[in-house]
């Protein structure tokens, strides 16, 4: 699904040096290559405040922390995602109100958000899922109206572009209160451990968020609020630093990646390859496609696995049908798009090494298993 080693082989050079200067300093924790690091990212996406923090999940606690909600508040996010935004939301005693998801672009649906929102709704958290942006525009005025929190889930977003209608152009994450954004390993921007980061454009919330990341604490032993300790290490900021330079260009190798298989399996019937909106660019996270009901997507996958292509479902079960997030607010039926979808997607690989060779060998075999 990811080729991590080959992409390694190509910038060895300077993530070597990168690391050898951090292992020379022993500047293990902060220090110059995590500033260096967030100055740069700050620069990339043109906002005015990055946190460096421990990892994705992290990013979305520590945001949520920051806004001061209480017990009991909601907070809605879509129930066709990676689990993380729910159990940050949970975990901090607020309550996740999940939401269906627009079939084509697989993120929340502005009119299920806006039947969801009650007194006691404190915040929205739209997942940029698969790489494009959701459509913001709408949601942020949305939000604004009812006097809501915007924290992005920007985890697998990195670098994608929104257009809004006045023609202004934002980096995903940018957009709203908070962006929140994971460096694991398989992301966009991945590092080789763990790795997180905040956005936003306030400085009020900057100040907050990584008074909170640092153990409540503005002057050293002296702890203001009730904090957590997440931190980037020098040794993750110093890959990435290196990976920053070269995130165009892989996100154009995942972009033309997904061309190729566009091309090439538009035309497959029974298949269904991502839809793009106009107003956002696509950094293809993930290339998923949706089986209409009559190819069994298993023995698909058992199939193409055979030939040695690996296919993954990303997500088989929606938040609301999980064991740990089952509640008497949603049955079964309750979200029939994303129960829809995480029947019928299947994720083909996709990643920055992809050759020609490759990618034909993938889609030929689709072809051949599809038709079998
Ligand atoms: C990866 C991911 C996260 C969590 O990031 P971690 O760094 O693994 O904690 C959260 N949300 C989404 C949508 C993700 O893809």
């Amino acid at each position: 699904m990811v080729d991590l080693k080959s992409q390694y082989v190509k910038i060895k050079q300077e993530i070597d040096a990168g690391i050898q200067e951090v292992l020379d300093s022993t500047v293990f924790i902060k220090g110059g290559k995590v500033n260096d690091f967030q100055r740069h990212l700050e620069e990339y996406l043109g906002v005015k405040h990055v946190i460096p923090v421990g990892n994705g999940t992290d990013a979305l606690q520590i945001s949520l922390m920051a806004l001061g909600l209480q017990p009991g508040d909601e907070v809605i996010t879509p129930t066709f995602t990676f689990i993380a935004t729910a159990e940050v939301v949970a975990l901090l005693g607020l309550t996740p109100v999940l939401v269906d998801v627009d079939p084509a672009t697989f993120c929340l649906s502005l009119s299920e958000v806006e039947k969801a929102i009650t007194p006691k709704t404190k915040a929205i958290v739209p997942v940029h899922l698969f790489g494009q942006n959701a459509d913001m525009e709408p949601l942020l005025a949305l939000a604004e109206r009812h006097g809501l929190y915007v924290v992005e889930d920007a985890c697998q977003s990195i670098g994608a572009v929104y257009t809004f209608s006045d023609g202004r152009k934002v980096k995903s994450g940018c957009m709203g209160h908070f962006g929140c954004t994971s460096f694991f390993p398989s992301k966009n921007l991945g590092c080789y451990g763990d790795g997180g980061a905040i956005f936003t454009n306030s400085d009020e919330l900057y100040a907050k968020a990584r008074c909170i990341a640092n153990h409540g604490m503005e002057v050293r032993y002296y702890h203001d609020r009730v904090g957590v300790n997440s931190r980037l290490d020098a040794i993750q900021a110093a890959v990435l630093d290196v990976k920053l330079r070269y995130l165009d260009e892989y996100i154009r190798s995942r972009q033309r990646a997904a061309a190729y298989y566009d091309e090439a399996l538009r035309d497959l019937p029974g298949v269904k390859i991502p839809s793009r909106r106009g107003n956002t660019s696509h950094v293809f996270h993930q290339y998923t496609l949706c089986l209409d009901p009559s190819i069994d997507r298993d023995s698909l996958r058992k199939k193409l696995e055979e030939k040695g292509v690996p296919a993954m479902i990303y997500y088989p079960v929606p938040l609301h049908l999980q064991k740990a997030y089952r509640s008497d607010r949603y049955q079964d039926g309750a979200f029939p798009v994303a129960e829809r979808l995480a029947a019928s997607v299947l994720s083909l690989p996709m990643h920055t090494e992809l050759d020609d060779e490759q990618l034909a060998y993938i889609v030929g075999s689709i072809r051949e298993c599809v038709s079998i």
